[in-house]
């Protein structure tokens, strides 16, 4: 369906709305007006597939009216009340969690990654303090992550470049090199590239005295900063790094989890148990805002103390909307119901089989993948795995929209540069779907 006067809502744009990270073009910017499916439609009719799942995030596929139902209903029955008491949707959603998390775990509910992110930074200083530890504040992160937007979760993140005009941000943020085994800064001639990452935490937990440290967070597989995917192993270094260091393991699973990776969540490729998990986007498929801060169980004990400030001082209007949370138990209803999960890790296994014969591409530098999360990293030369220039990524971004596909562009690797590509389509993608992204990608990339 055309929408009318695309042009006159293109103006009506550049004076009122205000976007995210992109400069205003009207000749890119499209007016999304319908998706169904893998598929988006803008207002002048053209459809492409999604294959980022908007945000990393439609991970259902669009147009499920039992989601549009579930949300209607809810808001006719009790559309809203905070929670500083309780609704059955919040209730239920926090049991669902738990049994996809597999453990015990307490559910603090908010709106968006990024301020499940700071619950998680204010809880782990929160706990250590109500422990009688007071020193221990200090939050260890990676470079090349993205954990937010709020001035915490900012300066959780890894990158210069999207920090830089905000500084100072919040204050005990460090940080230490991810394992990206393409490009690591150490000796890696003995294969353990990950490990050296791993152990870079405990260098610098020992460094700035570990009775300072209260939490590491990071995501299972690092996502907006390139797609870098560790060693099974690196995950449970970590946790023991953790465990001897008496600092809080948190879990970004803002991306990861909800079956992003081929498993539920991310970390559970490694068998690890993490202290704090936090996510959003897939909870509801994006199609309502909510995210989670879901706690160890005992560490949520350590707040029932008899003191009126034991308690966790932190309010949220919006966070857990009835209606979210009525959208999130749907959506993950969905998920169990279609198998979905285990179909990201079989259209993934095919995606990167199918891919692989690209690495023989002179600019091709590196293709890793997991689930339906895929990053190609683009280079001038193998050698020198000089970042491939912007025009190289502009020239295969824009073949595959002209082609009806919509991939995105990521990394951060040298200077602040996107050189790798990005694949995070919708996990109910169709196989026709996935022949036709895999088809169009490789000719995009072999016309480079
Ligand atoms: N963590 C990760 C890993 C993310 O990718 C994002 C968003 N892209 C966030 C946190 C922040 O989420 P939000 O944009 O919902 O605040």
């Amino acid at each position: 369906m055309t929408v009318k006067g695309t042009q006159d809502l293109l103006k009506k744009d550049e004076k009122y709305v205000w976007h995210s990270m992109r400069k205003f073009d009207p000749n890119s910017t499209m007016v999304v007006s319908e998706a169904n499916g893998a598929w988006i439609t803008d207002s002048e009719g053209n459809r492409f597939l999604d294959g980022m799942a908007g945000l990393w995030s439609v991970n259902v596929g669009y147009g499920r009216e039992e989601l549009a139902e579930a949300a209607y209903g809810q808001l006719k029955k009790m559309p809203f009340y905070p929670l500083t008491h309780s609704h059955q949707p919040a209730i239920e959603l926090g049991e669902k969690l738990n049994e996809w998390l597999g453990d015990e775990y307490v559910i603090y509910f908010s709106n968006s990654g990024s301020e499940a992110n700071e619950v998680a930074f204010k809880i782990a200083r929160q706990y250590h303090r109500q422990n009688g530890n007071y020193d221990r504040h200090k939050i260890i992160s990676r470079y090349r992550s993205y954990h937010g937007n709020t001035m915490g979760a900012l300066a959780a993140t890894g990158q210069a470049q999207r920090k830089y005009k905000y500084e100072p941000l919040g204050q005990g943020f460090l940080h230490v090199a991810p394992p990206d085994c393409y490009r690591s800064p150490f000796d890696t001639s003995d294969g353990q590239c990950c490990s050296h990452s791993a152990s870079e935490i405990e260098r610098v937990m020992t460094w700035e005295l570990d009775e300072t440290i209260a939490a590491v967070i990071m995501e299972p597989m690092i996502t907006g900063g390139g797609v870098l995917i560790p060693h099974d192993n690196y995950l449970q270094e970590v946790r023991e790094i953790c465990d001897r260091h008496g600092a809080l393991l948190i879990m970004d699973e803002v991306i990861n989890g909800f079956g992003r990776t081929g498993k539920r969540f991310g970390f559970m490729h490694a068998g690890i148990k993490p202290d704090i998990v936090t996510m959003a986007k897939g909870i509801t498929s994006s199609y309502m805002p909510l995210s989670a801060t879901a706690v160890r169980k005992d560490i949520y004990e350590a707040f029932k103390g008899t003191e009126e400030y034991d308690h966790f001082r932190h309010v949220n209007t919006f966070g857990g909307h009835p209606a979210s949370c009525a959208v999130a138990l749907k959506n993950i209803e969905i998920m169990e119901r279609e198998g979905l999960v285990e179909r990201s890790a079989q259209l993934g296994n095919r995606l990167s089989e199918e891919l692989a014969e690209l690495r023989e591409h002179p600019n091709v530098g590196d293709i890793r993948s997991r689930g339906l999360l895929l990053g190609i990293e683009l280079v001038e030369d193998k050698t020198t795995k000089e970042p491939a220039h912007p025009d190289k990524l502009a020239k295969v971004i824009s073949y595959c929209k002209q082609h009806s596909l919509i991939i995105g562009k990521n990394g951060d690797t040298v200077k602040g540069f996107n050189n790798i590509l990005t694949l995070s389509p919708p996990l109910s993608l169709t196989d026709d779907d996935l022949d036709y992204m895999i088809k169009t990608l490789k000719e995009a990339i072999i016309r480079i």
